[in-house]
């Protein structure tokens, strides 16, 4: 179970190991920031590979585009994250600290602020006598509503007319290319739309390592259907994200749903649900999946002036689709998908660190190894051969139990020692992460074996 497992631990592999970086950390770093090193950025590439596999390459409904980050204003006036994509807060008068009026009142088990207007939270932690997080004084500000879209400008001027935003989500790339995507494809609803991209939120409580940062990547698919199958759609959906998770071996253990409460409900949703993952720290959203409705295309279409609607001949009516949008993060998944791997396991007395991750999503699908640096050019050679095939890593040294380790360490499945046997018979051995049992196997099988092993 991922709650008994010992996030620091994790922190320090990712970053030991070249996963994750603090971000511009000779200069002290950047709070909440962090950069991805050559084995995450392997990872996060198989993640999206694995995502686009089953959610484009293998679905008949979807597509994939990649849309800029930077939008038309109005776009984001229509959409209501200038009006309404905020946090309510509270500053510190003590020590300058700013916090989450609504995480304050609920992590402290004090009530629910579900119904609460920003003037009834301020009366509430003032009679509650709540105290700061941070100094533990009792000295707040009233609650305010804090936008979360970092602005920009763009050109030479910092006018208010030049003012833009960072994108607070990939969807609306997706909602204001609906009539060329339908132009284009000659699509029939129902269809669906994927983007893996960045998305930016100027968050108050960012922190616990990658799950909630300020700049973040985001795999997300709006999916548009008939009005009344949208409920249908939206158990589809689910589903098949529980299912994504599960083939990726995630412990079932470590995910459940949990459905928003109508205050919890972004201003788009008429319903949604988030998967949740348990991490280390506790359970967290990994997964929102919001019936947004015909929210956006509806706002879009009356501000644009441009026609969305779409024409039923079977039914011979003009409707907007509704779109079920599932949003996953990709930054968490990663994070899920690491907790979820690590072991820790006895072997012969010692502790062995093993990332046990889907073989697929592994960095490095195997590590060739010669047993003796005199076997060097020939197993640099077949590391050669197969790198066409895999992205591989070639070690020689240290011992070859120490090799082994450092790759249990960083997942990857195969280990595929070269020793004084290949010269004379051809072959090479094969030991597994994950039971550590070793295969003699001859060279030119080694291909059709691994290709077969990290199958999803
Ligand atoms: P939270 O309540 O955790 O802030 P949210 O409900 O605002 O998340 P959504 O708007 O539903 O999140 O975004 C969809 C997904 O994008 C989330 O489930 C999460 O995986 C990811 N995500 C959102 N905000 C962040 C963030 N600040 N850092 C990393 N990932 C994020």
């Amino acid at each position: 179970m991922c709650a008994k497992k010992d996030i620091k631990k994790i922190v320090s592999l990712c970053k030991a190991r070249g996963f994750v970086y603090a971000n511009s950390e000779i200069y002290g770093g950047l709070s909440n920031t962090w950069d991805y090193g050559p084995l995450g950025v392997l990872l996060k590439n198989n993640i999206k590979a694995a995502f686009l596999k089953k959610f484009v390459q293998e679905n008949e409904y979807n597509l994939q585009i990649d849309t800029a980050i930077l939008m038309n204003p109005k776009v984001w006036e229509v959409s209501g994250h200038i009006s309404q994509f905020s946090d309510p807060l509270i500053d510190c008068r003590s020590c300058k600290t700013r916090h989450r009026a609504d995480k304050l009142i609920k992590e402290l088990n004090l009530g629910n602020f579900d119904d609460m207007s920003l003037s009834e939270m301020s009366e509430f932690i003032k009679n509650n006598k709540i105290k700061c997080p941070n100094c533990g004084n009792v000295d707040f500000t009233s609650v305010r509503n804090f936008n979360l879209m970092f602005k920009t400008f763009q050109g030479i001027t910092e006018d208010k007319k030049d003012e833009i935003y960072l994108r607070p989500e990939t969807a609306q790339g997706i909602f204001v290319n609906f009539l060329n995507i339908l132009r284009t494809t000659r699509r029939k609803i129902p269809f669906g739309v994927v983007q893996i991209g960045k998305s930016f939120r100027n968050e108050i409580t960012p922190g616990n390592f990658i799950f909630r940062t300020r700049e973040f990547e985001q795999m997300e698919l709006e999916f548009f259907c008939k009005p009344k199958e949208s409920f249908k759609w939206l158990e589809y959906w689910k589903n098949f994200c529980k299912n994504w998770l599960l083939s990726l071996k995630i412990f079932p253990q470590n995910i459940r749903f949990k459905d928003h409460s109508e205050k919890e409900l972004s201003h788009y949703s008429k319903v949604a649900t988030d998967i949740e993952f348990l991490f280390p720290f506790g359970w967290g959203e990994l997964w929102g999946i919001a019936h947004r409705g015909s929210f956006d295309l509806t706002n879009h279409q009356r501000v644009s002036k441009k026609k969305l609607e779409v024409f039923d001949e079977k039914e011979n009516l003009e409707y907007l689709p509704e779109v079920i949008e599932p949003s996953l993060g990709l930054d968490r998944v990663f994070l899920a998908l690491i907790c979820n791997a690590y072991e820790e396991e006895n072997v012969k007395e010692e502790t062995r660190v093993v990332l046990k991750l889907h073989k697929f999503l592994a960095p490095f699908k195997a590590a060739v190894l010669p047993l003796s640096k005199k076997l060097s050019s020939k197993a640099y050679n077949l590391f050669l051969l197969l790198s066409k095939k895999f992205q591989l890593v070639y070690d020689e040294t240290g011992s070859i139990g120490k090799r082994y380790r450092r790759q249990d360490e960083i997942g990857t499945p195969f280990c595929i020692t070269y020793d004084f046997d290949s010269e004379k018979e051809n072959t090479v051995t094969i030991r597994d992460r994950d039971t550590m049992k070793q295969t003699r196997v001859k060279i030119e099988e080694v291909e059709p074996y691994i290709t077969d092993e990290i199958c999803f």
